[in-house]
């Protein structure tokens, strides 16, 4: 009983951070609701036959409260205990706290343009698109005094190649089945390697399962010792998309579960203690439960615009899940990421405004 106290104290308990962030870890988990994340599983979904998998039960018991803040918590337990201690939430529709794309689209290739190039260009209209020809926040980073060859981006999707302009930019993006190492690969990063190599193919060889992008990365972080990582996570996409309710959820559920590891890791390394931030977002929304549009996500799919995100870290106060009657877009990210780090985003194309985040 001891230890559980002793525990829940180091868990629980407020912590203090510089005033300056010096580094950023940026999380994305594909089309995840912020239905789920504010409200947890949704029973219409849950008890649809055609999405549980023919086994409720399991979902039930697992992700199940009747009390809703109970519910979201045993989703997303690390979210809604340091993340709400320590930092902020927004995207709550409930209280008319609204976070938009601003891209017209609601899909992949233009919700991650409009995080990191700040600029939701209508030019920007497929997930073919070829390399991406605006500037984005993570090579502007990199090219600040003290950041150089100090950012890198996982991608569970091959895309991120494109997105993020990995020729133009010169940052290091490890994407799909990329083996990372180069030509002297680590033992763990051979065992990675070979693992992923050889990993079931759900979605062919355009995107790997997340496990193998959170390890790569997790890798990295403590070997390499980034200033700024960007991991992107593509399962509960993925898993929405098949109308597989479980295994979006499963996915979401270690996404958090991850962003806890990365966080215990941070807060333990003298490099990166008290002085990182984490902002954590999506591309896009998903569609509603009842109308069983919850699988998909475009400009036909209707509220599918609708997102959310979380930052915790130096610069950002503690307000836990913020209320307030505001309209914030995502075109707002990158600015707002730069301004955590001391940093205007500078760029050939309008880039949105920042969101506050120390008041
Ligand atoms: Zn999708």
């Amino acid at each position: 009983m001891k230890h559980i106290f002793i525990l829940l104290t180091i868990f629980y308990s407020s912590t203090t951070f510089s005033q300056k962030a010096e580094n950023i870890i940026i999380i994305t988990t594909d089309g995840f609701r912020w239905q789920e994340i504010y409200k947890g599983m949704d029973s219409n979904i849950a008890n649809n036959k055609k999405f549980n998998q023919d086994d409720s039960a399991y979902i039930f018991k697992k992700y199940w409260a009747d009390d809703v803040v109970e519910r979201r918590k045993k989703l997303m337990p690390f979210l809604w205990s340091v993340v709400e201690k320590n930092g902020q939430l927004y995207g709550n529709r409930d209280y008319q706290n609204k976070v938009n794309n601003a891209n017209r689209y609601w899909f992949s290739y233009p919700g991650y343009n409009e995080i990191f190039t700040g600029y939701p260009d209508t030019a920007v209209n497929s997930n073919k698109y070829p390399p991406n020809p605006h500037s984005n926040l993570l090579e502007y980073i990199n090219k600040q005094k003290g950041y150089q060859n100090k950012v890198a981006a996982f991608g569970a999707w091959d895309a991120f190649d494109r997105i993020l302009n990995q020729e133009r930019s010169k940052i290091p993006v490890y994407s799909a089945f990329d083996k990372t190492g180069g030509d002297n690969p680590t033992a763990a990063e051979k065992l990675i390697n070979e693992m992923r190599e050889d990993s079931y193919r759900p979605f062919d060889d355009e995107e790997c399962l997340d496990v193998f992008t959170h390890y790569s990365a997790m890798n990295y972080l403590k070997t390499k010792k980034p200033k700024v990582l960007y991991i992107s996570y593509g399962e509960t996409d993925e898993w929405a998309h098949s109308g597989q309710y479980r295994d979006y959820l499963n996915a979401a559920h270690l996404v958090d579960k991850w962003i806890q590891d990365i966080w215990n890791y941070i807060q333990s390394d003298p490099a990166y203690k008290n002085k990182t931030a984490l902002f954590v977002t999506v591309d896009h929304g998903r569609g509603d439960a009842k109308k069983e549009e919850w699988t998909s996500h475009n400009d036909k799919i209707k509220d599918s615009y609708q997102i959310w995100f979380a930052a915790m870290g130096p610069g950002i106060k503690a307000k836990g899940e913020v209320k307030d009657d505001q309209q914030l877009y995502q075109k707002q990210f990158a600015q707002t990421m730069a301004n955590l780090l001391g940093m205007e985003f500078k760029a050939e194309h309008p880039v949105g405004e920042k969101i506050e985040l120390n008041k």
